[in-house]
């Protein structure tokens, strides 16, 4: 950041911006659990929709093994193991072709795309940028050091603090502000916030290093580097489906990957790595990620490269992935991959688009479970695995549907 005799400075409203220090904080990772896929099994007649949990999120039921014959509940080829033992990986995948996103929607809900005409991807994200010229301010060792001058002309931007909503400026590799960031990580509940109580428009609680922006720009982003799409599967190649969660921290380029955590459809880890991002970390975000700066450090963590290679090994363009706002993970991703079964759009609020429940809400309103608890950061094998309980609810309801309006048209 910045040479050694150089200062760079954002003048605002005759003010000038100040570096300053604030000490990281770090936290364990919680240890990692492994969530059974309940909604898989069909319902035990008059049993419909019961969900036991245990306290540790175990599912409790026991397994129905239904009468056979009367729905793709039954199946000669399926899973081993204490998940899915109604549905083949296939069975799903032609169930959950129902609820793919349409191509022509992915734009609108913040996927990224390529646009054919100039091969260049697209974000479409309501955001904040203005690009303008800023100076550095050179201070001269002989000179005095008042009468600073502006020399250099730096392309700068400005963004808006996803934390605290300030304004600072960065060029493309540098922050320009350094300000620490006050903020409230709780949430607004009732006129105040959670995480300290004080009410709306008070200082915030925390203190971040610097301010933090998500990363995306307004309107449409073109063109977007470092973008890989999923290939082709080729002949006899299978359609699988995987569940997606990452975790995310800031740098100078705004939200970059941190950990990403693969399930198959049965719930079973699939590939699971931290991942040292590109750029200088600014903020490991682990309050929500549970990712700490020793794991990102760690000789396990892989190269953001390396991730993205390791997943178009394991993704192909036929490939449906399962996840909660899988907009914000693809485009960290920064993959271009079409086959989306999102949960935050397939049970959708009440007031509609753009609006979108959290998969902690609709955990609690599908299966009365209170997921994303822990002080240390979400578990992304419980996110992930949320959502294959979503949405195999989800497919269940759809079987009820058809069954019984099936035995409605049936004569007597
Ligand atoms: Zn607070
Ligand atoms: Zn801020």
């Amino acid at each position: 950041m910045g040479g050694m005799c150089q200062t760079i400075s954002i003048w605002r409203n005759g003010k000038k911006t100040e570096p300053v220090n604030v000490i990281e904080q770090t936290q364990n990772v919680p240890p990692m659990q492994y969530y059974p896929h309940p909604s898989l099994v069909a319902p035990k007649r008059n049993h419909r929709g019961e969900v036991h949990y245990s306290t540790n999120g175990q599912y409790l039921s026991p397994f129905s093994y239904e009468e056979p014959g009367s729905s793709i509940f039954t199946s000669t080829e399926t899973f081993s193991g204490p998940y899915g033992n109604r549905f083949t990986e296939d069975q799903i995948y032609t169930l959950l072709v129902d609820f793919i996103i349409p191509p022509g929607h992915l734009f609108i809900n913040g996927f990224p795309v390529l646009n054919e005409a100039t091969n260049n991807v697209q974000i479409f994200k309501q955001c904040f940028s203005n690009p303008l010229v800023v100076y550095s301010e050179e201070k001269k060792s002989n000179s005095n050091k008042d009468s600073s001058h502006y020399s250099k002309q730096i392309n700068a931007h400005e963004r808006i603090c996803v934390r605290c909503k300030s304004g600072f400026f960065i060029t493309n590799d540098e922050y320009l502000t350094k300000d620490p960031c006050y903020f409230h990580w709780g949430k607004l509940l009732n006129h105040s916030f959670s995480c300290c109580k004080q009410s709306p428009g008070s200082i915030g609680c925390t203190t971040g290093k610097l301010h933090v922006w998500n990363g995306t720009v307004d309107g449409t982003n073109e063109p977007l580097e470092g973008f890989v799409k999923t290939k082709s599967s080729g002949l006899g190649n299978k359609q699988n489906v995987f569940a997606l969660d990452c975790e995310m921290c800031y740098t100078v380029k705004g939200l970059e990957l941190s950990r990403v955590v693969i399930l198959s459809c049965t719930g079973s880890i699939v590939y699971d790595h931290f991942v040292k991002p590109d750029n200088e970390v600014v903020d490991y975000n682990t309050r929500y990620s549970g990712v700490t700066e020793s794991d990102i450090h760690s000789s396990t963590a892989k190269s953001f490269s390396n991730v993205q290679s390791d997943i178009l090994k394991l993704f192909t363009e036929d490939t449906i992935l399962v996840g909660h706002s899988l907009d914000n993970d693809l485009r960290v991703l920064k993959i271009l991959h079409s086959k989306i079964a999102d949960t935050s759009l397939i049970f959708p609020h009440h007031r509609g688009f753009p609006f979108k429940y959290s998969l902690k809400h609709l955990m609690w309103t599908n299966f009365g479970k209170n997921i994303q608890t822990s002080d240390s950061g979400h578990n992304p094998y419980e996110d992930a695995s949320s959502c294959l309980d979503l949405i195999y609810l989800k497919i269940r309801k759809q079987q009820e549907i058809h069954n019984s309006q099936y035995s409605y048209t049936m004569p007597y």
